[in-house]
Order: structure tokens, then sequence, then C-alpha cells
């Protein structure tokens, strides 16, 4: 129940199939994130009149934001197919090869979660983006020969929540760059608004406001939560998501008012209570509350660094004053630095 009740879990695979058709299709179906929107913009009008396919792209940042929801656009936008894949499914360059030959002129390989590919994957990705070829080796020994396989023009569209983990070569071979930060308020009042309204859910000015106040500025977040909230509604009230009901209904699944969940807190607990605080490295606050590196990592941190809860030092990270208020604790650290 807890396990499903998570904001943020893979069972949130389930729901997801609901928001493929919340997805936004167009360029102006996108809320929030004005510059790159304007910049994929100009990058796309420009290629189509071209009539040659955008430049490598790549999209960074936490999990929910839109980067996959992006690359549907631009294929949307330009007209041409998308090929859907992702770093860990991709084992052997052989099955690169595969995808990579199937491509027709100007379609999207969108390949999430890049910095998961294998490096020799990697090898046979380089000349691809770079030259549009594939080198095959066939035979074996002094009679082996090098082949080239000439592809058709395609664009690859990376999505990452992870930029450091990237190889340096490949993050070169990315024409086009994109960070995507949590959104604001406004912007996630327009998506669960708009989200509502294809849901067919009727949800009051309030009752938007409540949900995306915790929603921790991420689309997939919100969506998640108007469901619940939803159901909730549906069979706790009349149907309509009033601020009140809203608010009940996430009390119930212990979101709290800034949208952290158990998770978050625990950590900021783990943290706080039984390392003072900190600086405590991340394999410790992982093993403490059971959880995984990369997940705390990929999906809980960002947004408790965004708050201001949680620093990243060398020494590891520490809860900081603001992390300690909101924990309803006093904050009772003495500053270690030395006086001179
Ligand atoms: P990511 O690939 O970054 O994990 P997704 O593209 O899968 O994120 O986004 C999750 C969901 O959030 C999508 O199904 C989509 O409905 C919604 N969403 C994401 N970004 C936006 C946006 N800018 N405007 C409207 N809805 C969005």
């Amino acid at each position: 129940m807890q396990q499903d009740d998570r904001l943020i879990s893979n069972k949130a695979q389930q729901d997801e199939r609901e928001n493929i058709a919340l997805r936004p299709r167009m360029l102006r179906d996108i809320v929030g994130q004005d510059r790159v929107r304007e910049t994929l913009r100009i990058i796309i009008d420009a290629a189509k009149q071209r009539s040659e396919p955008i430049d490598h792209t790549l999209f960074y940042g936490p999990p929910g934001l839109g980067k996959t929801s992006l690359a549907y656009v631009i294929a949307n936008e330009m007209g041409v197919n998308i090929r859907i894949t992702a770093g860990p499914s991709i084992e052997r360059a052989g099955d690169l090869a595969a995808i990579l030959t199937h491509l027709k002129q100007n379609d999207v390989l969108f390949i999430d979660e890049i910095h998961r590919l294998g490096r020799a994957v990697e090898e046979v990705l380089y000349p691809a983006m770079e030259d549009f070829a594939l080198d095959i080796i066939i035979g074996k020994g002094p009679a082996a020969k090098n082949v080239r396989i000439n592809l058709p023009r395609f664009t690859v569209i990376g999505a990452t929540t992870q930029l450091a983990l990237l190889a340096g070569p490949l993050r070169d071979r990315f024409g086009a760059r994109f960070r995507l930060d949590f959104y604001d308020l406004p912007a996630m009042e327009h998506i669960i608004r708009r989200a509502a309204e294809m849901m067919k859910v009727e949800i009051t000015p309030e009752g938007t406001t409540e949900i995306a106040r915790r929603a921790r500025g991420t689309p997939r977040v919100s969506l998640r939560l108007l469901r619940r909230v939803r159901d909730y509604a549906q069979t706790r009230a009349d149907g309509v998501i009033t601020g009140t009901v809203a608010g009940k209904a996430l009390k119930l699944l212990d979101v709290d008012l800034l949208g952290l969940d158990d998770i978050d807190r625990r950590i900021l607990l783990t943290i706080i209570e039984k390392y003072n605080g900190g600086p405590v490295g991340l394999p410790t606050i992982a093993a403490s509350i059971s959880e995984d590196s990369s997940t705390i990592e990929d999906v809980y941190e960002p947004y408790l660094m965004q708050l201001g809860f949680l620093k990243r030092t060398p020494r590891g990270r520490e809860a900081t004053a603001l992390a300690y208020e909101h924990m309803g604790l006093p904050y009772n650290r003495v500053d270690q630095s030395p006086l001179w």
C-alpha cells in the first residue's frame, strides 16, 4: 500500500500509460520551460526550412520534467517517426546496429538513460552520429575487413538524469543541449488544469493550487497526485476537487505542504538524527533507509536541494537549518569551521 502510494516509484509506470494520452503533442502544448521551448522553435523551424533533420539533442534533468515528452514533440513538429529505446536495453553493439539500420531519413532515435550505454555500444554510436555511418568488421583474423555502411541522416535525442555520468565524447556529439528545471507554480497549475480537463474532472482554482504546491515542480508528480485526489473526490466527496478535498486527500497520502513524502523525510531525519546533520555519504544514507543510492540521487536529492534543505559537500550530504525547521527540530549545530 505504502509502496503503491509513493509519489515516485517504479510503479509509476502503470500510470505512465494514462500519461501518454496527456502528453503534450506539439510545442504549443508545452507549458513552462520557456527558454527550452523558444530555442527548440527556432531549431525546428530552421531545420524544416532546410529540409534537414535537427541537430542531435540532449535533455538532462530530474525525472518527470518532460524529457521524453519533448522528444515526441520534436518528432511531431518535424513530421517524422520516432524510435524509442533506453541505454540499459541496448546491451550489445549489434543491438544498436540493428536499430540504426532500420532508421529512415530524418527519423528521431530517442535514447532514454543514455548515460547507461555500454562502452562498446558508444563506439558504434559515435560514427553513426557524426558521419551517419556504421563501421562493421566482417570475418576474423588477418582476413577481417572493415566495411562502412552509410545510414540515412537521422537525429539522436538523448535523455539523462545524470549529465556527469555521460562520457565526454558522447556529450560533445550533441549539437543542442538543454537542462530542464523544476516548474514554477503557475506552470504547474496550468498543467494540472489541462490534465483535469482532459480527464473530465471538475477542479476549483483552490484545488488546483493545493495540488500544484505539493507537486515538487514536476509534471509527472502533479499528474499522479491529481489521479489520487480524483479517486478521493469521487469516493469521499461529490467528485469535485476543491481546496479542502485536495488538502484532505494529500494528507491521507502523506504528502506534506511542500510535497515531501515519507522517503524525503526519512532522508532528512537520518542525516539529522543519526549523523548530527552530516556530512554523511550517500551510500550510508541509502543503507540506513533501505533505498537505492541512485534513486535517492536522481529523484529525491534534486528537489531537497532546490528547497535548500540539503547541501552536497565534498565530504557528504548535510542538512541545512531550513531542513531542521521544516522537520520541527531545533537547529543546534556549532559551526565547525576553524576561527582563523
Ligand atoms: P521525463 O522523460 O523527463 O521523465 P516525461 O516526458 O515522461 O518526463 O513527463 C512525464 C509526464 O509529465 C508526461 O506524460 C506529460 O504528460 C507530463 N509533462 C511533462 N512535461 C510537461 C509540460 N512541459 N507540459 C505539460 N505536460 C508535461
